[in-house]
């Protein structure tokens, strides 16, 4: 029987699926005919929410006497767009000038690849693995996420499942692989702020109340003075008005309501806890303000909505497997990977309250664009660079 050793092979076979988020498209009973020949015991639990679809996700575990690796990804993917302008056929995995193209190369189906790639050659190699190491795969990761990862921890760690370390494969690298490990994230945070007015005629300002004054008042107290300057690990804290809306069409009405949209994005100087009492802080303050509701003696008369759950921040410190990663990536590749807490929040964010946690995976440039795709000489390094890490960071666990 021929062990899964070849990423290119392994990845064409996933975008093969038409896995686009929730849908299965067979990319889980791929996984599994690609698992099974290692050894792994694999289950595919369904978790349903109300108002979201169901969702099939995999948990595959290959027992061992030793710690326990667990590797996380996801096998949907985002839709591929306007399919007309694909170079390459977004399902069909062809190959040009050494690169495979398709919907998932980058995002994550190669990163899952590479890492059954390099079991299935450490297993070629040792025969055996002095540890387990498991995957925890969802398909729910580019959807509404509520059905996927932290249900499939819960799940998991219900059966008595622990782990000692995680990889996350999402792709962190921006430019070449190699160039970045993700050790943390910054928090994440969004709310709303809804000014209400009176409504009335432009030209009889004190017979209205203007919301827009207000609205502009409370902006303003988000955006300045600065949260903090970055600390250690991680940059500044920042906050995006994403969105003013008054909906007035006319030119000579006051609207009676104004309404903001804001995200945040937080470091670890503060928890969610602790920024959301800045912000409500600031716009009680600024609310006080009566500088832009001239002829107004009331405060600005808002409430503020905080949307979605937060996210909340993590840096991970566990030195024995940063440096086991990031000493497979200098072995294989000859240079340092910078260790980063940039960008957007992860699955990581839910896997951190189980064991430490790290990502790396191959190079985001094309992730959810037209024509994804990925150089074959990557899904190589990539493979090679998991294979060392797992040899290394199974010995030093033993030592
Ligand atoms: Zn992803």
């Amino acid at each position: 029987m021929t062990l899964p050793t070849d990423p290119a092979r392994n990845l064409a076979a996933l975008i093969r699926c038409a896995s686009v988020t929730p849908a299965e498209g067979g990319a889980l009973s791929t996984l599994e005919t690609m698992l099974k020949p290692l050894g792994f015991s694999v289950e595919r639990p369904v978790f349903s929410e109300g108002g979201t679809p169901d969702i099939e996700n995999l948990y595959a575990r290959r027992s061992g006497n030793g710690p326990h690796l667990m590797f996380a990804g996801h096998t949907d993917v985002v839709p591929v767009g306007d399919e007309a302008s694909w170079t390459h056929p977004p399902f069909a995995a062809e190959i040009a000038k050494g690169e495979m193209f398709g919907r998932g190369a980058v995002d994550m189906k190669g990163g899952i690849a590479c890492f059954i790639a390099a079991v299935a050659r450490h297993l070629e190699a040792k025969d055996s693995l002095k540890g387990s190491v498991s995957l925890l795969i969802t398909g729910d990761e580019e959807g509404p996420a509520i059905n996927g990862t932290t249900k499939l921890l819960e799940w998991a760690a219900a059966k008595g499942e622990k782990w000692d370390a995680s990889i996350v494969g999402e792709p962190t690298n921006p430019d070449a692989l190699g160039d970045m490990i993700k050790i943390g994230r910054r928090g994440s945070l969004s709310g709303s702020i809804v000014v209400n007015g009176r409504q009335g005629h432009a030209a009889y300002p004190q017979l209205a109340d203007n919301p827009v004054r207000g609205l502009m008042t409370l902006v303003d107290a988000l955006l300045h003075p600065v949260f903090d300057r970055g600390t250690k690990d991680f940059q500044p804290t920042n906050l995006e008005v994403t969105s003013i809306d008054v909906g007035n069409p006319a030119t000579n009405v006051i609207a009676a309501k104004a309404t903001a949209n804001f995200n945040i994005r937080f470091n670890d100087t503060w928890t969610a806890e602790t920024i959301q009492a800045e912000i409500h802080n600031r716009l009680d303050k600024a609310a006080k303000r009566k500088k832009y509701r001239a002829g107004k003696k009331a405060p600005v008369d808002y409430e503020l909505v905080w949307r979605d759950r937060p996210s909340h921040v993590f840096l991970t410190r566990d030195d024995r497997l940063i440096e086991a990663l990031s000493g497979s990536v200098e072995t294989v590749i000859g240079r340092k990977p910078a260790l980063s807490t940039s960008g957007g929040t992860s699955d990581a964010r839910f896997i951190k309250d189980y064991c430490p946690v790290v990502e790396f995976g191959l190079v985001g440039k094309t992730m959810h664009m037209v024509d994804e795709r990925v150089a074959l000489a990557d899904l190589e390094t990539l493979t090679q660079i998991y294979q060392r890490f797992i040899e290394d960071w199974f010995e030093r666990d033993v030592s």
